[in-house]
Formats: C-alpha cells, sequence, structure tokens
C-alpha cells in the first residue's frame, strides 16, 4: 500500500549525508520525480553510494555540508548522522526548506501500520522479538528502521495486510514531522548520546515525539519501571498500556507470581501470557523487552498462546549477552552492543555468579559513576581497555575500597581476554560489556565482539590438553 498524497515531481530536495538511509532516501525521491541533488562531508566513505546516485540522475553537489550549499531547496532529508543544528540544516530552515528524516519520508510514502520501537536500549532484540512473533502468528511484518533496513527501503512492495515493526532512533525522532505509529513503545531512557543531545531532558525530550501525533485511536506502550520514561506517560496523547516486572497494575502488562499478565484494552480482561522461568532470554532486562514485545502483540489481537510459544523460542541477538563457551570452568559472554553504561550495568545484573568484566572504548560523553553500585555488588575484576580505560580505572578505584574490585589494563583484544582467563576462577563469568561505542579500535560493535569471541576460542584451543585426552 503506497501512500500517494504528495506530488514530488515539482520538488528540488537535498539529501544530506550519503549513508544508508540517506542513499535509500535519494533513490526514493528520484523515483518519485523529485529533482535530488546529495552531499556528505566524507569522501571517502561515500564515493561508492555517490556514483551509484548519479548512475541514477541524482546530483551530488559538494563534498561538503557547509550552510550555503543547504539553500534554494523544497526540502531537505537530514541523516542521522548530521547534527540537527549543523550549520546546513540551520541554513534549510532558514530557506524555508521542510526538513525531515528518512523515516519520516517512508512514513508519508506509505499506508501500512506502523509498531515502532525506541529507547535507550533494547531497540533491536525488541523489534526482533516482535518480527518472531508476528510471523508466526502468520501475519505479515517487515522488521526495518535503525536496524538496519532503511524504512524507504522497507516499505517497497510489501504485502497488503502487512505490519511495518520499525526501530527507531533518537537520531531519527529528531527529523519526524507527522510520523503516527498505530503503536509507540518506549522501552528506556537511560544516559547515551550526550556528546549530541547535550541533556538527559533534551535526550527525554527527543524520544517523547515518538508518541507526538498519536491520537487516543493509538497505543503508548511505556516501560513503568524505568523513570524518565515513566515521565512520559503524563504527556502522551494515546492510550498509556504500562509493562512492569516488579509492579503488579490494573492494566498494562505485568509479572506477578511468576507469570506474565496482561489487562489490556478494550476489554481489559485479565489474560495469562506465559511463565517467565521459561524463556531463553537472560536478564532482568531481557524480561523487560518480552513484557513490551508482548504488550504490542496483544494489542494487535494475537492470541496469548501464539505469543507465548514465540517468546519462548526466542534465543536473542548476537552481540546481546551472548554465550560464547565455556572454558575450565568460567562461562565467556559477549555483549559488545552494549555501548553505554546502563546496557553494561544491566548486563552485570544477569549473573547471579561473579563476573570479570571487559569494559572500555570510546566514551559518548558519559559518566561511568552509575556502574560504581554494581561493580562494589557483583565484579571480581575489571580488564579496561580502549580510549577510556583511564575513566573505566578511575570508577573501579571508586568502587574498590571495601569490596576489592581487581583491575587490569589491556592495549589489544588479546591483551584483555588473556588477562581475563588469568583473573577469573571456576564459577566466574567473563563479561565483555563494554559500556563504549567500538570506534577507537573498530568499524563497529560486531566486529569488536567477533574479536572478543575469535580471541576466547583461541583461548579454547590454548586450554585444550595434548591429544585431546589429557
Ligand atoms: P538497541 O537496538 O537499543 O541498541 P539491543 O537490543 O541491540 O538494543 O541491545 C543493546 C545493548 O543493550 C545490549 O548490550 C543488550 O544486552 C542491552 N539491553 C538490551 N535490552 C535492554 C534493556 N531493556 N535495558 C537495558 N539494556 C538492554
Amino acid at each position: 500500500m503506497i501512500k500517494e498524497t504528495r506530488d514530488y515531481a515539482n520538488t528540488r530536495a537535498l539529501v544530506l549525508g550519503m549513508g544508508r538511509s540517506g542513499t535509500a532516501a535519494a533513490k526514493a525521491l528520484a523515483r518519485l520525480g523529485a529533482d535530488v541533488s546529495v552531499t556528505d562531508s566524507n569522501q571517502t566513505a561515500t564515493e561508492a553510494s555517490a556514483d551509484e546516485l548519479t548512475g541514477l540522475g541524482v546530483k551530488n553537489v559538494a563534498w561538503k555540508t557547509n550552510g550555503s550549499m543547504a539553500r534554494g531547496y523544497d526540502i531537505v532529508v537530514v541523516s542521522p548522522g548530521v547534527a540537527i543544528n549543523s550549520a546546513a540544516v540551520k541554513m534549510a530552515k532558514r530557506s524555508r526548506a521542510e526538513v525531515i528524516g528518512e523515516l519520516e519520508l517512508a512514513y508519508r510514502l506509505t499506508a501500512h501500520p506502523i509498531i515502532a520501537v525506541t529507547g535507550t536500549n533494547g531497540k533491536s532484540t525488541v523489534v526482533t522479538l516482535l518480527g518472531e512473533i508476528f510471523s508466526a502468528a502468520g501475519i505479515p511484518n517487515i522488521v526495518a528502521g535503525n536496524i538496519g533496513l532503511p524504512m524507504v527501503d522497507a516499505i517497497q512492495g510489501l504485502a497488503p495486510q502487512a505490519v511495518i515493526i520499525a526501530e527507531v532512533s533518537s537520531f531519527q525522532l529528531e527529523t519526524v514531522i507527522e510520523f503516527r505509529p498505530k503503536i509507540g513503545i518506549l522501552l528506556n531512557i537511560t544516559p547515551d548520546h550526550l556528546d549530541r543531545h547535550g541533556t538527559m531532558f533534551a535526550y527525554q525530550d527527543v524520544k517523547t515525539k515518538l508518541f507526538a501525533q498519536q491520537t487516543n485511536e493509538d497505543f503508548a506502550v511505556i516501560n513503568l519501571d524505568d523513570e524518565l520514561a515513566a515521565e512520559v506517560m503524563d504527556v502522551v496523547p494515546s492510550t498509556v498500556v504500562p509493562y512492569s516486572i516488579y509492579k503488579a497494575t490494573d492494566r498494562g502488562v505485568f509479572v506477578d507470581g511468576g507469570r506474565i499478565w496482561a489487562v489490556l484494552p478494550p476489554r481489559y480482561m485479565p489474560v495469562v501470557d506465559g511463565v517467565v522461568a521459561d524463556l531463553a532470554l537472560q536478564g532482568a532486562h531481557n524480561l523487560e523487552n518480552v513484557l513490551a514485545a508482548a504488550a504490542a502483540a496483544l494489542l494487535w489481537g494475537i492470541p496469548a498462546a501464539r505469543v507465548t510459544e514465540a517468546v519462548q523460542a526466542f534465543k536473542g541477538l548476537a552481540h546481546r549477552v551472548e554465550r560464547v563457551t565455556e572454558i575450565d570452568g568460567v562461562v565467556y559472554f559477549d555483549d559488545s552492543k552494549a555501548t553505554n553504561p546502563d546496557a553494561t550495568r544491566r548486563a552485570i545484573e544477569a549473573f547471579g555468579e561473579p563476573v570479570v568484566l571487559l569494559a572500555g572504548g570510546r566514551n559518548k560523553g558519559m559518566d561511568f559513576s552509575l556502574l560504581i553500585p554494581i561493580l562494589k555488588e557483583r565484579v571480581k575484576a575489571v580488564v579496561a581497555f580502549g580510549e577510556s580505560a583511564d575513566e573505566i580505572a578511575a570508577v573501579v578505584a571508586e568502587a574498590g575500597p571495601g569490596r576489592g574490585v581487581e583491575l587490569a589494563r589491556a592495549a589489544t583484544m588479546h591483551e584483555a581476554v588473556a588477562a581475563a582467563r588469568d583473573l577469573a576462577s571456576p564459577g566466574d563469568v567473563v563479561l565483555l560489556s563494554p559500556g563504549c561505542a567500538s570506534f577507537d579500535m573498530y568499524p563497529g560493535y560486531a566486529a569488536r565482539g567477533d574479536d572478543f569471541q575469535a580471541e576466547v576460542r583461541q583461548l579454547n584451543i590454548i586450554s585444550q590438553p595434548p591429544n585431546g585426552n589429557g
């Protein structure tokens, strides 16, 4: 179902940023007949996209994103990587262009219903789980957005009954105007990207935009256990569906007596949706993710039994508290996707065993002190690496007195894994959960996780006795 309410034939469009979603937006606009220009400040990274786009009749205006080149357009599509307060975006607004993002563009082009998931952590897990639940229930769906498939691509050729399940980042929410998901899900708001958003208040404000265009026919599924997310309940215009792993509430989805309960509109009849102990996913944070996904699926009318089956079958995603292997009584877990301190805190909390933590990388403007209580409580030793090793070492020093959290430093993943092996005893867990971005040492979190897993497997080979029978 393509909604063709707007005519782009005489539109002068500029796409700022030629990453994945910018390239997809430029192509979509060119297909609609707009006069499209593109630009990116990073020539080396985007030259291939530029060549492909010029082949489609798109103009490449300059390898710049300065102010003056953004003048004279009707519409400017800003990629998530371009700051909303950059000179080019300011100029575009001043010259009366409509400034939107690729998510907003896709929304304007499709009539398919959207379930949109945002939050600091857990988005990919929840959209993937939702996709599996919908597929298990026989409902055509596509999982798209920030998870890797641009929305403007995802909306092409969808089955008539298909539901779009969209992962939405805070950067994408900066540029929505009309975007109105049928169900919006807000998982949590904890410190991240403060180098871009400035304050937690600004970050919370941007997350609130997910619900801004909803009406009381739409739903806002919100985590009651997360302080800043729960505050948003007071300002949403839609029907609020809270969820909680701690509080049994009179409506919403919650845990009571080891079971998941749902009390949902329109009938508000209690429904049992599974038993907590039957989940394959580890940790309280993942139980929260399950409640969020179950709430949306049940609101869609999927029977509780189908939801339960799909949730029980879901094993989670790679690099999110992923079990690698066990060596000499120590189990190694890869949580490379933890790129902010709260994800690290939640990963540590998922274990009852003492944890040897590998942490560090590129800090995105965050204060690691929120880790101090959990370091004291559960962490035996920390191996600090990467650009932020000193900052990590500083919180370990603060946590240390009284509990004796040991500290080691490593220059490479090889050294980090070797140090962790030396610090761990049988019964411990070694957890890579960096709390930082990976870009100081790797092209992305997946490469960092893969490197960790390769180093751990190498240990396994080393620790095997000769001939395998010793
Ligand atoms: P996102 O797409 O929001 O980055 P992911 O599902 O990829 O979320 O998980 C990112 C990181 O956050 C992983 O380290 C994961 O273990 C952790 N995580 C997942 N769900 C939650 C949650 N609900 N609260 C806190 N941390 C979470």
